[in-house]
């Protein structure tokens, strides 16, 4: 029996599990890929390599696509230790205020959602190599540095967005996103900085923390309303977890994936694969929008 069970260990699961950690908690973390122990994710050179490695990826398609003359693309989500902060590009973007203004909107007053919430968090978790003000912060476990050079291909494209009327702006992560910018990555000293380094990998080790890979999570098990633990496989058997608290952090796709596995979902979909209903939730599953996606 654990205090939670934290389904995935990318960029939020690492976060959590490590966060959880710290308080004492015993926590299991359930991993459906492998370690993060390949050179090339630690080496930010390497990676254009891990999308074409099929080990760290759930190798996924879109349905096909009428804006896109009706083809599929591929919509590549990270699989293992630090999920998709293990082979994402790096670009550390913390977004724009009114986006979360908006959510905190749309959540209610009792969230805490606004960016003048967020950003205490924003400021914990950044060690900037270079700013230091009220927008970033300097002793947090994720480095984030500027390109250690800058080539002429590079400062010729800055160049040529100016001279096309873009202002240039030194910190989009600062009073005001607009604007070219050189990237802020969240890699250093030639490494890369994935939720599993930051926040997963420093407890790893304490008596509290077990963390399980190739465990692959089918569903929660309930008592009642309430869930209680998780069904998953590993090595080729199939296991139970119990937990005071589950915490579903598989990504954007898979988190509503095992949702309705585990019956919570739209109604009709989920009759139509034979999945017994514990919760009709219209909203799961739908509504996915990619970052560059809106108009
Ligand atoms: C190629 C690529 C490039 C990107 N570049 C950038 C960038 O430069 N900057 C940026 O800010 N964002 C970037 N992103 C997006 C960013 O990485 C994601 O938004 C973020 O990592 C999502 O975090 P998450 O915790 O929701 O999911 P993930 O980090 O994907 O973690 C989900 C974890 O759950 C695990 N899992 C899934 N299903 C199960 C299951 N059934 N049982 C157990 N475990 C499971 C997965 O293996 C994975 O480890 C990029 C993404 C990709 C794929």
């Amino acid at each position: 029996m654990h205090d939670f069970v934290v389904v995935g260990a990318g960029s939020a699961g690492s976060l959590v599990a490590g966060r959880l950690a710290e308080t004492g908690a015993n926590v299991l973390v359930l991993e459906a890929g492998g370690r993060d122990t390949s050179m090339l994710i630690h080496m930010p050179a390497g990676f254009h390599k891990l999308l074409v490695h099929g080990r760290f990826l759930f190798p996924y398609e879109t349905e096909p696509q009428s804006q896109l003359d009706g083809r599929a693309r591929s919509l590549p989500v990270g699989k293992g230790l630090g999920g998709s902060s293990s082979l994402n590009a790096m670009c550390w973007v913390v977004g724009q205020p009114r986006d979360y203004d908006a959510w905190q909107a749309a959540a209610g007053s009792e969230a805490k959602w606004s960016f003048d919430d967020l950003l205490p968090h924003f400021r914990k978790i950044e060690a900037n190599q270079l700013l230091d003000n009220e927008f970033h912060g300097n002793s947090g476990p994720v480095h984030v540095s500027f390109p250690p050079k800058i080539n002429p291909l590079n400062a010729a494209v800055v160049r040529a967005f100016q001279e096309a009327g873009l202002p240039f702006n030194a910190d989009y992560n600062g009073a005001q996103q607009r604007g070219v910018s050189l990237v802020q990555s969240n890699f250093f000293d030639a490494r890369r900085y994935s939720s599993a380094v930051a926040f997963l990998h420093p407890v790893e080790k304490q008596p509290n923390v077990t963390v399980e890979t190739g465990a692959l999570v089918h569903r929660l098990l309930f008592e009642g309303d309430r869930v209680v633990g998780v069904e998953y496989s590993q090595r080729g058997q199939f296991r139970h977890a119990m937990a005071d608290e589950v915490i579903v952090s598989a990504g954007a796709l898979n988190s509503p994936r095992i949702l309705m596995l585990s019956g919570v979902g739209p109604e009709e979909e989920l009759r139509k694969f034979g999945i017994q209903v514990r919760h009709k939730s219209p909203d799961v599953g739908n509504h996915l929008q990619d970052h560059d996606g809106r108009r």
